[in-house]
């Protein structure tokens, strides 16, 4: 059983359709695929269908932006009900976050000389719900600035480059809370990649496991095997569930291809029932709030 669960479609940074996406996941002999678009999860319904139709499983997921002790950190949300008022409010602020950030972030490229607009970006953006940095370096390389997105995030818009600009993110401890009313389980995505790393440290992670967080993605292409290593040993001391994932975005990153890393076939079995269970508890608090169903491999 091979499941990849953190992919990202043109709703949101990646280049394929969330149609496309899940055919390549099969093609790419994937058993279970999540489809988790940054801060948005009007991709999921065409991913769903794809999935039924190819005959693989399918895992609905947002990753969320979230902050947590001044820094951004990434948290996978799944099976949650996008409509629960409390998470829809809170990613909304996110994506008008994201809108207001553009005018700010072409302002500082024309005053480095390069003249860009917001329809060059939304050119390129598309059919994306979560308009991010990527889609500013997409328009860069268009224009002829850049020759990919690394070059335009290494002179840009990485921070401490002259175009980079902050954006509202969600307080991670808030999230923790709103994941599990929303009837869905939270994991932290690459919790020692560059930006996470410092804030989540081992003391941190113990904090977040009290604080409603159901798991730990250990192998990710922006952490190295010893941070694996140890991030395993951990993830098993606080009873979290591990994974493992692609973060897949299309052409948009290299070295990221679908299944360059999975979730062991046990791990999976544990989201799930994590999964089962919170869309229980969160339907016995509150009728209304309906999670997103998984649909195993
Ligand atoms: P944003 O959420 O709009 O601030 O943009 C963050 C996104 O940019 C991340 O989710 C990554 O997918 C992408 N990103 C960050 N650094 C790079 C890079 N060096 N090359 C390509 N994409 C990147
Ligand atoms: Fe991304
Ligand atoms: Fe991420
Ligand atoms: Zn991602």
């Amino acid at each position: 059983m091979r499941a990849d669960l953190h992919t990202h479609s043109h709703r949101s940074d990646g280049t394929d359709s969330p149609d496309v996406l899940v055919r390549a996941a099969a093609a790419a002999g994937l058993d279970l695929v999540a489809l988790t678009d940054h801060d948005a999860a009007d991709g999921w319904a065409e991913a769903r269908l794809a999935a039924a139709e190819v005959g693989i499983g399918f895992v609905p997921g947002i990753e969320v932006s979230c902050s947590f002790d001044g820094r951004g950190v990434h948290l996978l949300a799944y099976g949650v009900d996008p409509a629960h008022p409390g998470l829809a409010a809170e990613l909304e602020r996110v994506l008008r976050g994201r809108d207001r950030r553009l005018p700010a972030v072409l302002e500082r490229l024309h005053a480095l000389g390069i003249d860009l607009t917001e329809a060059d970006v939304r050119a390129v953006s598309g059919e994306a719900t979560a308009l991010g940095r990527p889609h500013v370096a997409d328009a860069l390389v268009t224009a002829g600035v850049v020759t990919d997105r690394r070059e335009a995030f290494e002179r840009y818009l990485t921070p401490g480059r002259p175009a980079y600009v902050p954006r509202y993110a969600a307080p991670l401890r808030e999230m923790l809370r709103l994941v599990p009313a929303a009837g869905g389980v939270a994991v932290v995505a690459h919790p020692w990649a560059r930006g996470s790393r410092r804030a989540l440290t081992p003391g941190a992670l113990a904090e977040l496991a009290q604080a409603g967080l159901t798991g730990l993605e250990v192998w990710h292409h922006d952490q190295t095997d010893r941070d694996s290593g140890e991030l395993s040993a951990l993830a098993r001391d606080l009873g979290q569930v591990q994974t493992g994932s692609s973060d897949y975005h299309g052409l948009g990153k290299v070295d990221h291809d679908l299944g360059c890393h999975t979730t062991p076939p046990e791990q999976v079995e544990r989201l799930l029932a994590a999964m089962g269970s919170a869309a229980d508890r969160a339907r016995a608090a509150d009728p209304s709030v309906r999670p997103a169903e998984a649909v195993p491999a």
